[in-house]
């Protein structure tokens, strides 16, 4: 009981770590989600997605932290780690992920239409072909990492029907409005 009372303790504090990196995602307007690497209580890689940042469709939070953690770590062997994830990861980083090899995945929202870590499919766990299973934990803070995303496009659907709104000052429709 005490384990499970440190495990769950420990995972909330570092998915508290992550949000904070899916906030610098949130003020670069991107898709807020945030990724860190542990390794024993030492978070060793942090990474938000900067999709539209760097231009790059492969930028999501847990490539650019697997990258990060690699380099810390000297080797692409990510043995004894946890990558902790805001969302579900994606069949690309679910990919990456096992390809690096960390101990366990620990995530916060699901993706059931999309995810690859029992979402839609599970890469992690049951993936007879590849050679490295992760211990999956999912829906931790699952309520604060989902609300981040939900907010962010409620905002984005927002602005845009503003900017209609605003581009349609031309006609005598547009001009009762102001
Ligand atoms: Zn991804």
């Amino acid at each position: 009981m005490d384990d499970f009372l440190t495990d769950f303790q420990s995972d909330n504090f570092f998915m508290q770590q992550a949000l904070r990196e899916a906030q610098k995602a949130l003020r670069a307007t991107e898709v807020p989600i945030g990724a860190v690497i542990v390794r024993g209580d030492e978070i060793i890689a942090r990474g938000w997605n900067q999709v539209e940042t760097l231009k790059d469709a492969t930028a999501h939070a847990e490539m650019i932290a697997l990258t990060a953690a690699q380099e810390v770590y000297g080797d692409w062997r990510l043995e004894g780690c946890t990558l902790y994830v805001t969302k579900e990861p994606c069949p690309m980083c679910a990919g990456a992920i096992v390809h690096c090899r960390p101990d366990r995945v620990v995530y916060g929202c699901r993706d059931p239409k999309g995810g690859a870590a029992g979402g839609w499919i599970n890469l992690l766990e049951s993936n007879p072909p590849l050679n490295h299973r992760c211990e999956v934990v999912p829906g931790v803070m699952e309520e604060e990492c989902g609300g981040i995303i939900r907010g962010f496009f409620r905002e984005a659907r927002a602005r845009k029907a503003e900017a209609r709104l605003r581009g349609g000052g031309a006609d005598p429709e547009g001009d009762r409005l102001n």
